[in-house]
């Protein structure tokens, strides 16, 4: 499995050096990825911009973090910059990712350096206004890219690193859409017609992210599942059943927010993914589709893209 977002990082920041990436009781640990039998896990670093009167700082410690992590555990991790690198290693490949394209402030050096430190997918925006655009929030869903942003957008299709457009408004989305020459995607993000939260994407963004080739990773978040708040494999089949009608079987993967997300979870950690998976099988989906679904759509973004 390829899973395209997770807070992990983030977590084990936050609590210091009592907890690990090698085994832990969070959602994503080593063991858990090795139960789960994953190929790859995108880690996200995650800038709450409202929090840190210099966010950069922030985001080095993070990424400080994220290395110490992979060196101390090394013979079973490996962070990955490309398609070949992920292929050529039989560890489980780490994927790193920028949650917050504010960081850099209006700094295009800053998106160079950050393609250099190894981040190849980055989150637009989070849940504020930043210097590339505005997030899906009241008020801002008809604002989009600012003309930085869509100068960031270029360089990251140049550079090759990944544009993610979860949490971006509408109108960014759109945006989006007319600037990027590579697929994009939504590392996180489900149907809006199945669960009614600006998070999720709209049936008409799910055709068009589909026709672009881009993929969008279902997310466990449980006010994105179900506006009942409960994380069910009931609910995330009818997701998924949704963005394959509307955007085909080759834009549906998993991103699922772990670490990132709380309340009531079926799937309580990475290590119980087969549970979904055993429900695909009974809902009829075959090995090829779901496949597809767990690792080969986000491959071939990959293989593209990296
Ligand atoms: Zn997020």
């Amino acid at each position: 499995m390829i899973d395209l977002h997770c807070d992990t990082i983030s977590v084990l920041e936050k609590l210091g050096n009592g907890v690990n990436l090698k085994k832990n009781n969070f959602h994503v640990d080593i063991e858990k990825l090795k139960m789960n039998g994953s190929i790859a896990q995108f880690f996200a670093l995650f800038v709450k911009l409202d929090e840190y009167d210099n966010p950069w700082n922030h985001f080095e410690n993070l990424y400080d973090r994220f290395k110490k992590e992979i060196e101390e555990n090394k013979n079973e991790i490996i962070h990955v910059k490309s398609f070949e690198e992920m292929k050529n290693n039989k560890k489980i490949s780490a994927f790193l990712t920028v949650e917050e394209g504010g960081i850099i402030g209006n700094d295009l050096n800053r998106l160079n350096q950050l393609y250099e430190l190894g981040i190849r997918l980055i989150t637009l925006t989070w849940n504020f206004k930043n210097s590339i655009g505005h997030p899906n929030l009241k008020g801002f869903y008809d604002k989009g890219l600012t003309d930085f942003g869509k100068n960031v957008i270029e360089i990251m299709n140049d550079k090759g690193i990944i544009v993610d457009v979860s949490h971006l408004s509408d109108k960014g989305f759109y945006d989006v859409i007319e600037i990027s020459k590579k697929p994009f995607i939504a590392s996180h993000s489900n149907a809006r017609e199945i669960a009614n939260n600006p998070r999720n994407l709209t049936d008409d963004m799910l055709k068009i992210l589909g026709n672009k080739g881009g993929i969008t990773g279902l997310n466990f978040c449980p006010p994105f599942i179900n506006i009942n708040e409960i994380s069910s494999i009931e609910y995330m089949i009818k997701h998924i059943n949704h963005i394959v009608n509307h955007a085909g079987i080759e834009s549906m993967a998993i991103g699922t927010d772990f670490d990132g997300i709380s309340g009531n979870l079926e799937i309580a950690d990475i290590s119980k993914m087969y549970l979904l998976k055993d429900r695909l099988v009974k809902e009829g989906y075959s090995e090829e589709k779901i496949d597809k679904i767990w690792y080969k759509n986000a491959e071939r973004v990959i293989k593209e893209i990296l």
